[in-house]
């Protein structure tokens, strides 16, 4: 005879007992505030939210694959529940490696849909059991991109408040622009 208990019975794969974990793939190159809204949002709805450096051949980068993993590592420091990670080769054979079943991807224009749409749609014929979630960029940096953001640092623009400050100063390192020192303008880092 089985003894019954008061204690909620425990079943295999029970969602109250899944930890939800997303990966937020992309280049980083480098992370902007407008990923770090992203994360931000997606810790709403995730356990955990892991943050993935796409290793591209393709794409000519400025910094490399390990810069800026340590970028990522270092913004969300305070965030134990942010893991910074990098993948090389298939997106879906990296997510099959942890246990997340989404991934998240920011939209912020109809521009950026249709690429968007077709890697979504490739990415779940590759695994059926794998959604993609698309969030709204917010209006605050719908006109950020890590390429624009790289064309005005090169400048010598401004873009203090729309990447975190331990990137403009990279970006000054970087471009070999004079780096002001700590006490001179509010670092948060
Ligand atoms: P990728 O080269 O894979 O597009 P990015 O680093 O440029 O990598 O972007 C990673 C993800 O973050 C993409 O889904 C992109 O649309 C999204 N993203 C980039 N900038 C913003 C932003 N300002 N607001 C919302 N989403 C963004």
């Amino acid at each position: 005879m089985s003894r019954r208990s008061d204690a909620p019975r425990k079943i295999k794969g029970d969602p109250i007992d899944m930890e939800r974990i997303a990966i937020y793939p992309g280049s980083f190159d480098p992370i902007t505030y407008g990923h770090v809204d992203i994360v931000e949002r997606a810790l709403e709805i995730f356990d955990k939210v892991i943050v993935a450096v796409a290793q591209n051949e393709e794409k000519r980068a400025l910094f490399s694959v390990r810069e800026r993993v340590a970028m990522i590592k270092e913004v969300f420091k305070e965030m134990p529940n942010v893991i910074a990670d990098s993948f090389e080769g298939l997106l879906v054979e990296y997510v099959a490696k942890t246990n997340a079943k989404v991934i998240i991807r920011g939209l912020r224009a109809t521009s950026d849909f249709e690429y968007e749409f077709h890697m979504a749609s490739m990415n779940r014929s590759l695994n059926t059991h794998l959604d993609t979630l698309f969030m709204m960029t917010s209006k605050d940096y719908f006109f950020v991109s890590s390429r624009t953001i790289k064309e005005v640092a090169r400048l010598g623009g401004a873009v203090e408040g729309l990447v975190p400050n331990l990137v403009v100063r990279n970006l000054k390192k970087k471009f070999k622009l004079p780096v002001p020192k700590r006490n001179e303008i509010g670092w948060d880092d």
